[in-house]
């Protein structure tokens, strides 16, 4: 199994993407560190993992407070005594308004969870990272990390935003083995998704030229190669799981 002997961490790992990828890393043998702010789709996940031979535990954490950050990475050590692969995914869509329009409040709950939250991840990680003597990041972004969400712009100016970070991560950690990179899905079948009506999902379904949206499990397969020592010599990239959204 290619994640033999590794240890990983999934932050929003009780839904959705998070969850696909929890279950993958798990299945090519990694131990997993499920986390989430949500308890009870956290512990569920576990035993998902646990009924399918994996080996995983939950810790409970908001990635939006930096101390429940910090806390987490020290349980990932504590837990399974060091820390390889990291992938922070957890994020929410947020208010839809026109920016003109768009609540303060909204702004900054969006800001808080998927800009501010993926950089509590990384900072903590790579601390731990580099006392490992190496490891793996993967953000995830979205296909707005490089296309507009119209009346979402708190969640397009995060996702660019969590781009350019990982960019940076890249620049400075080369050396230090440690690889960091950033995952763009196009619009995937989550419970993300729900609030959406019939009309606004069949547009969406429209944008991708494949015609449907994508499965959680699709943005995991890239989410595992990345993670894994397949990607060796691949850092600082944004890679897009779009169905071609962004192509056309
Ligand atoms: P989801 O709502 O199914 O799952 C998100 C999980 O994150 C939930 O379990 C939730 O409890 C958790 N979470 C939310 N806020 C949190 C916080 N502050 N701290 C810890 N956990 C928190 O969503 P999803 O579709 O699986 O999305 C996962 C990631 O993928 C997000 O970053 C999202 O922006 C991104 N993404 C989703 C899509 C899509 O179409 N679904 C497309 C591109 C990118």
């Amino acid at each position: 199994k290619i994640l033999d002997n590794k240890v990983a961490l999934v932050t929003g790992a009780g839904s959705g993407i998070g969850l696909a990828i929890a279950k993958l890393y798990a299945k090519e043998g990694a131990k997993v560190i499920v986390s989430d702010i949500n308890e009870e789709h956290g512990k569920s996940a576990v035993e998902e993992i646990k009924s399918a031979g994996g080996e995983a535990t939950f810790v409970k954490a908001d990635t939006s407070n930096p101390e429940q950050v910090e806390a987490l990475v020290k349980a990932t050590v504590e837990t399974y005594g060091k820390l390889d692969i990291a992938c922070n995914n957890a994020g929410i869509g947020g208010e839809t308004n026109p920016t003109g329009d768009y609540s303060l409040d909204g702004w900054k709950k969006v800001i808080d969870i998927n800009l501010d939250g993926v950089f509590y991840g990384c900072k903590y990680e790579l601390t731990q990272m580099e006392k490992n003597g190496g490891g793996v990041i993967v953000n995830i972004a979205s296909i707005h990390g490089t296309v507009a969400a119209p009346l979402s712009s708190a969640y397009t100016s995060t996702k660019h935003a969590v781009v350019g970070l990982t960019k940076n991560i890249g620049a400075e950690y080369g050396q230090k083995n440690i690889r960091c990179n950033a995952v763009g899905p196009g619009y995937i079948d989550t419970p993300l998704l729900n609030q959406l009506d019939d009309e606004h999902r069949k547009a969406l379904i429209a944008k991708h030229p494949m015609g449907r949206l994508g499965k959680s499990e699709e943005v995991a397969e890239l989410v595992l190669f990345l993670s894994s020592d397949k990607s060796s010599f691949i850092t600082g990239g944004y890679y897009l799981v779009d169905g071609g959204y962004t192509a056309v």
